[in-house]
């Protein structure tokens, strides 16, 4: 089994509260579950070439999630981005992602470089390079083409994602037989139907793990510690955990 690193390139939900970046975070420097605005500045933040990343794995197109896959193109395209990438995401990211770059940044999909679009859909196991996802439907935005957690094999590890979710029976399909989960938790108590919070829902995302698995909290606001459970954590900006 392989060494796992998770970086954080955000933690903080849409607000941006207490100045927290947007949650996203990297798998050993080359997978990047999320795009958010800040992404570019964050991966220069924390040491790792934007033109290394091979996949981008995205969980819905809320903008906190997704607005920085124009500044990766924009990146990409005048960076020297030689090697070809993936991006994965729910039904109409490829579509989303090339009207939106293309307004904002004319051209920059005139690239020399490779790009592989990838739907994702619920229920339907997809292979990415050497990363496993396994799609699941999670509760959050109707009026989005889809949100979606993700269970992931990655290396003979098993993680878990649950994008940003209300409490579902997706949460709990993905955190069965994880030895990591990275969760959202929105706020600490406050009760926001598309989200979790930490007192209500985090002792029962807990309890759906297996007890040595790990818990990271992310898209959090600042009022948001680990609540005494047992191996969880609170995810940091720029911090790095091992798995
Ligand atoms: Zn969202």
């Amino acid at each position: 089994m392989q060494d796992l690193r998770i970086t954080f390139i955000g933690s903080g939900n849409a607000f941006s509260p207490g100045g927290l970046c947007c949650n996203g975070f990297l798998i050993n420097d080359r997978v990047l579950f999320e795009a958010p605005p800040q992404t570019l500045g964050s991966l220069h933040q924390v040491g790792v070439d934007p033109n290394e990343i091979e996949v981008v794995v995205l969980s819905h197109h809320h903008g906190d999630h997704f607005l920085g896959l124009p500044f990766l193109l924009l990146h990409w395209k005048w960076k020297g981005r030689t090697k070809p990438v993936r991006i994965v995401g729910p039904k109409a990211t490829e579509a989303l992602a090339k009207d939106i770059a293309q307004k904002v940044f004319p051209g920059v999909l005139d690239a020399t470089y490779d790009i592989e679009w990838a739907e994702a859909v619920a229920g339907t196991a997809c292979r990415v390079n050497g990363l496993e996802l396994e799609p699941v439907r999670v509760e959050h935005d109707d009026e989005l083409s889809a949100t979606l957690g993700y269970g992931v094999r990655y290396h003979g590890r098993r993680l878990a994602y649950t994008g940003d979710t209300r409490l579902c029976e997706g949460v709990f399909d993905i955190a069965r037989g994880a030895e990591l989960m990275v969760s959202e938790c929105a706020s600490r108590e406050d009760s926001i139907p598309i989200h979790m919070n930490l007192v209500d829902d985090m002792p029962r995302v807990r309890a759906a793990l297996p007890a040595a698995s790990s818990l990271i909290l992310t898209h959090i606001s600042p009022d948001v510690d680990n609540g005494n459970l047992p191996n969880t954590v609170v995810a940091r900006d720029f911090a790095t955990y091992r798995l």
